[in-house]
Protein backbone atom coordinates (compact mmCIF):
# COMPACT_ATOMS: atom_id res chain seq x y z
CA UNK A 1 0.00 0.00 0.00
CA UNK A 2 1.01 3.09 -0.63
CA UNK A 3 0.48 6.84 -0.06
CA UNK A 4 -0.38 8.53 -3.19
CA UNK A 5 -1.45 11.94 -1.64
CA UNK A 6 -0.54 14.24 1.54
CA UNK A 7 -2.63 17.28 2.24
CA UNK A 8 -1.54 19.39 5.57
CA UNK A 9 -3.40 21.94 7.31
CA UNK A 10 -1.02 24.13 9.45
CA UNK A 11 -2.38 24.86 12.93
CA UNK A 12 -0.35 27.33 14.24
CA UNK A 13 -2.29 28.68 16.88
CA UNK A 14 -2.82 28.38 21.22
CA UNK A 15 -1.95 24.63 21.00
CA UNK A 16 1.87 24.42 20.42
CA UNK A 17 1.74 20.94 20.38
CA UNK A 18 -0.64 20.33 17.85
CA UNK A 19 1.42 21.39 14.49
CA UNK A 20 -0.94 20.60 11.76
CA UNK A 21 -3.94 18.18 10.67
CA UNK A 22 -3.31 15.96 7.77
CA UNK A 23 -5.42 13.90 5.38
CA UNK A 24 -3.55 10.75 4.10
CA UNK A 25 -4.63 9.14 0.44
CA UNK A 26 -3.77 5.35 0.27
CA UNK A 27 -3.55 3.92 -3.25
CA UNK A 28 -5.87 6.61 -4.91
CA UNK A 29 -8.56 5.58 -3.01
CA UNK A 30 -9.25 5.32 0.30
CA UNK A 31 -8.71 8.79 2.72
CA UNK A 32 -7.70 9.19 6.22
CA UNK A 33 -8.56 12.31 7.75
CA UNK A 34 -7.47 14.27 11.05
CA UNK A 35 -3.90 12.26 11.16
CA UNK A 36 -2.75 14.72 13.74
CA UNK A 37 1.16 16.53 13.79
CA UNK A 38 2.32 16.19 17.21
CA UNK A 39 5.36 18.67 18.59
CA UNK A 40 6.74 16.69 21.69
CA UNK A 41 9.68 16.81 23.79
CA UNK A 42 11.31 14.06 21.75
CA UNK A 43 10.36 15.67 18.14
CA UNK A 44 7.77 15.62 15.91
CA UNK A 45 4.99 12.47 15.81
CA UNK A 46 1.87 11.68 14.53
CA UNK A 47 -1.63 10.65 15.92
CA UNK A 48 -4.30 8.52 14.31
CA UNK A 49 -7.23 10.15 14.22
CA UNK A 50 -8.68 8.58 17.68
CA UNK A 51 -12.18 8.92 20.03
CA UNK A 52 -12.71 8.47 23.74
CA UNK A 53 -13.28 4.97 25.01
CA UNK A 54 -16.65 4.82 26.58
CA UNK A 55 -18.50 2.60 28.95
CA UNK A 56 -21.82 1.85 29.11
CA UNK A 57 -23.52 1.27 32.97
CA UNK A 58 -24.36 -1.98 33.82
CA UNK A 59 -27.72 -1.14 35.43
CA UNK A 60 -29.15 1.48 33.09
CA UNK A 61 -26.52 1.53 29.72
CA UNK A 62 -25.88 4.68 29.98
CA UNK A 63 -22.28 5.78 27.90
CA UNK A 64 -20.12 7.15 30.32
CA UNK A 65 -17.10 8.50 29.46
CA UNK A 66 -13.82 5.96 30.27
CA UNK A 67 -12.46 6.63 33.84
CA UNK A 68 -15.89 7.22 35.06
CA UNK A 69 -16.44 6.37 38.36
CA UNK A 70 -20.13 6.39 38.92
CA UNK A 71 -22.72 6.64 35.42
CA UNK A 72 -23.66 10.10 34.98
CA UNK A 73 -27.42 9.38 34.61
CA UNK A 74 -28.04 6.89 37.67
CA UNK A 75 -24.80 7.26 39.80
CA UNK A 76 -24.63 3.62 40.34
CA UNK A 77 -20.18 2.94 40.66
CA UNK A 78 -18.89 1.75 37.71
CA UNK A 79 -16.41 -1.51 37.00
CA UNK A 80 -12.69 -0.01 36.97
CA UNK A 81 -12.13 0.42 32.86
CA UNK A 82 -11.52 -2.76 30.79
CA UNK A 83 -8.29 -2.36 29.19
CA UNK A 84 -7.32 -5.60 27.65
CA UNK A 85 -8.71 -4.18 24.40
CA UNK A 86 -7.14 -0.38 24.26
CA UNK A 87 -3.62 -0.45 22.80
CA UNK A 88 -0.98 0.28 25.46
CA UNK A 89 -0.16 3.76 24.54
CA UNK A 90 -3.57 4.83 24.48
CA UNK A 91 -4.89 3.14 27.40
CA UNK A 92 -3.91 5.80 30.05
CA UNK A 93 -5.81 8.22 27.65
CA UNK A 94 -8.64 6.60 27.35
CA UNK A 95 -8.43 6.76 23.30
CA UNK A 96 -8.79 4.69 20.81
CA UNK A 97 -7.50 4.88 17.08
CA UNK A 98 -10.48 4.75 14.59
CA UNK A 99 -7.80 3.74 12.08
CA UNK A 100 -3.99 3.02 12.35
CA UNK A 101 -1.08 0.74 10.76
CA UNK A 102 -1.13 -2.46 11.99
CA UNK A 103 3.03 -2.90 11.40
CA UNK A 104 5.64 -1.36 12.50
CA UNK A 105 6.93 -1.11 9.02
CA UNK A 106 3.98 1.23 8.06
CA UNK A 107 3.61 2.95 10.94
CA UNK A 108 6.74 4.32 10.08
CA UNK A 109 6.53 5.17 6.30
CA UNK A 110 3.14 6.75 7.19
CA UNK A 111 5.28 8.60 9.96
CA UNK A 112 7.80 9.62 7.83
CA UNK A 113 6.13 10.93 4.61
CA UNK A 114 3.48 12.63 6.90
CA UNK A 115 6.35 14.88 8.71
CA UNK A 116 8.00 15.20 5.37
CA UNK A 117 5.22 16.71 3.95
CA UNK A 118 4.98 19.07 7.19
CA UNK A 119 7.52 19.99 6.89
CA UNK A 120 7.99 21.05 3.45
CA UNK A 121 4.47 22.30 4.18
CA UNK A 122 5.89 24.52 7.34
CA UNK A 123 8.72 26.31 5.07
CA UNK A 124 6.49 27.45 2.18
CA UNK A 125 2.98 28.05 3.88
CA UNK A 126 5.18 31.02 6.00
CA UNK A 127 6.31 32.48 2.67
CA UNK A 128 3.09 32.29 0.91
CA UNK A 129 0.24 32.61 3.84
CA UNK A 130 -1.82 30.41 2.01
CA UNK A 131 -5.22 30.91 2.34
CA UNK A 132 -6.95 28.09 1.55
CA UNK A 133 -5.18 26.30 4.13
CA UNK A 134 -6.62 28.50 6.97
CA UNK A 135 -9.65 28.24 5.64
CA UNK A 136 -9.35 24.22 5.55
CA UNK A 137 -8.37 24.47 9.06
CA UNK A 138 -10.32 26.42 10.19
CA UNK A 139 -13.62 23.71 8.95
CA UNK A 140 -11.47 21.20 10.76
CA UNK A 141 -11.57 23.04 13.99
CA UNK A 142 -15.34 22.23 14.11
CA UNK A 143 -14.70 18.79 13.86
CA UNK A 144 -14.42 17.29 17.48
CA UNK A 145 -10.42 16.50 17.28
CA UNK A 146 -9.76 18.74 20.76
CA UNK A 147 -9.59 14.92 22.67
CA UNK A 148 -5.68 14.04 23.35
CA UNK A 149 -3.82 16.76 22.67
CA UNK A 150 -3.84 17.84 26.17
CA UNK A 151 -2.79 14.29 28.03
CA UNK A 152 1.06 13.78 27.41
ZN1 LIG B 1 -26.34 4.21 34.88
Amino acid sequence: MEITEIRVFLKDGQDKKLKAYTTVTFDNCFVVRNIKVIQSSNGLFIAMPSRKVKLSCEKCHFRNEAGSKFCNHCAAAIAPHESSNVRGEDAKAEHRDIAHPVTKEFREYLQTKVLEAYQKEAKEGGKQGDKTAEKETSILDSVDVSEGETTE
